[in-house]
Order: C-alpha cells, then structure tokens, then sequence
C-alpha cells in the first residue's frame, strides 16, 4: 500500500534501520538507504533489497552527526513521503569519565539529525499533501539506566521533538511519532556487551540475562523486523490519527 512513497531511514546500512528499510520496501515504498560510509558493500545492499522487492533502492551516504549533510540527503533523495530517524550510536560511562567528544556525536547523531532531517523534509510532505515522520527512538527515552548519560538526554529530546513535530503537522495529513523499542539483538546491542561486562564485573551470558533482558518482563529481544512492521502500521491509514505520541515495542519494560 506505500506504492509510489518514497521512504528515506537514516542510519540503516545494519541493525534496525535495515529492518525497517526491508519492511517498508516490502509493503511498496521506493527507499532511500543511507550511513556515513560509502563501501561497495553499502550499495550491493541497496542493489540486493530492490531486486527482493521489486522498488527502487538507492543508497546516499551522509553523516548524521553533522547538520549540514543531514540536510542534504533529504534534498539528494529528491523526495521524502515517509522520514525514519533511525541513525544511532550509543557509550556507556559514568558521568565524570563521560568522554566528551562522544557526549557530542550522540546528542548531534541520536537527537540533532532528527531536528534537521525534519526540517528539510517537512516542505515536501506539505507539497505532496501526506507525510510520515517516524523516530526510532527507545525506552530510554522514557525512563533511564545509569552510566547511559548522553544516550537517556537524546532519546528524551528526540520524544520531545516528535511531540512538537506532532502539534505542528496536526491539521495536516502529516503525523510524527516515535517508536520505543527494549532491547533489539543488533550490532549496537552487541558492541555494549564488553563494555557491560567491565561495568557490571560479569560474564556475557550473565549481562544478557541479568542487566538487559533483566529489565525486559517478556525476557526476549525485540526483532528488527517488528520494529520494521511497527513503522509499516505507522505509515497506514488507520494510524491516521495517531501522532505526536509513543509506541513501546519493550516486552513490558516500561510497564515495570
Ligand atoms: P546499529 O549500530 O546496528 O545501527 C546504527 C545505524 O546508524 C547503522 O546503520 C550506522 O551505520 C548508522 N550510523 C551511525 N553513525 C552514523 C552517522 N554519523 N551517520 C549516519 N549513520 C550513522 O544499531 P541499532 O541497534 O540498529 O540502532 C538503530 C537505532 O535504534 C538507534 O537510534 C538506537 O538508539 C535505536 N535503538 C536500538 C535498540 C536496540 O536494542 N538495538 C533499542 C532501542 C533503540
């Protein structure tokens, strides 16, 4: 039912990004894929979900930590029916090791990227009369977990920024909300087991169950490709009227 949109999901070359792109293409939306690298591996992908789903693929390499490029790979897509800010990167430390330049490339990738891709994509969902803005942001960004500082304060703000995105596109066929998804098995999940396992003086197993599905009540990982139908069911008519608002897709973690 999304044939002839065009979907832009930044941040989604890996992990839930790629699911969602996958899901979307899947129910007929042309997709735009996008990260900051640009490796022959980065387009075969693109190549790949076009010849899966029968819709044009195209991947545009920009980096989400600087505004500038934000901007411009809405302008490169050339359209943007359906935005997905998804881009995310995470540190764990306590607040006085916190290393500051990685404090500023997550507020400026996990929270300002949204701020900016928005921006340029709302004329021209005013212009096609119908958009979707969807941000991936997490049950962080309702509750908090210690030693996840700048991660918590992007995720707030990006829950933040969707209500007013909400309140602004209100009377239009225009809606923006945010998916919360618990823990989702991706390579960012994976990349802070080491970490955890330093702070937490625990085997990897144990950091699995004990720290991360110890906050989650279902006891399961979110798959991406959930995370994907959820942004699907977003972009429907029959969520028509929901906007400025949240859906936890957290096996019952912010329940607790
Ligand atoms: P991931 O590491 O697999 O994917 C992150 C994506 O962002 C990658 O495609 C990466 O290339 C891209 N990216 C990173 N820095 C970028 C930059 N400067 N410019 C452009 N792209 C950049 O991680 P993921 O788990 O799939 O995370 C995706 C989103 O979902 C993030 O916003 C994350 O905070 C959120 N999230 C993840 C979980 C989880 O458990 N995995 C839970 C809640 C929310």
């Amino acid at each position: 039912f999304l044939t002839g949109k065009t979907a832009v999901v930044t941040g989604s070359n890996s992990g839930i990004g790629l699911g969602v792109a996958h899901q979307l293409a899947k129910a007929g939306a042309g997709v735009v894929l996008n990260s900051f690298t640009d490796r022959d591996e980065d387009h075969a992908l693109a190549e790949e979900m076009a010849r899966e789903h029968g819709v044009k693929v195209r991947y545009i390499k920009a980096d989400m930590s600087k505004a500038d490029e934000c901007r411009a790979l809405i302008e490169k897509a050339g359209a943007c029916d359906i935005l997905v800010n998804n881009a995310g990167i995470q540190h764990v430390a306590p607040i006085p090791e916190f290393p500051v330049e990685k404090w500023d490339a997550i507020i400026a990738i996990n929270m300002n990227s949204a701020f900016h891709t928005t921006a340029a994509a709302l004329p021209m969902m005013r212009k096609a009369g119908w958009g979707r803005i969807v941000n991936i942001a997490s049950a962080h960004g309702l509750t908090a977990s210690p030693f996840k500082s700048a991660y918590v304060t992007a995720k707030h703000g990006v829950v933040g920024l969707t209500k007013v995105t909400g309140l602004e596109t209100a009377q239009e066929k225009i809606t923006c909300n945010a998916i919360c998804p618990g823990y989702v098995l991706t390579p960012l999940v994976e990349a802070q087991i080491p970490d955890t396992m330093k702070e937490y003086d625990m085997s990897r197993e144990d950091v699995i169950k004990k720290v991360m599905l110890e906050r989650q009540p279902s006891k399961e990982f979110a798959t991406v490709e959930e995370i994907g139908d959820t942004t699907v069911f977003l972009c429907s008519n029959a969520a028509a009227q929901i906007t400025g608002t949240t859906i936890s897709v957290d096996g019952g973690w912010t329940a607790l």
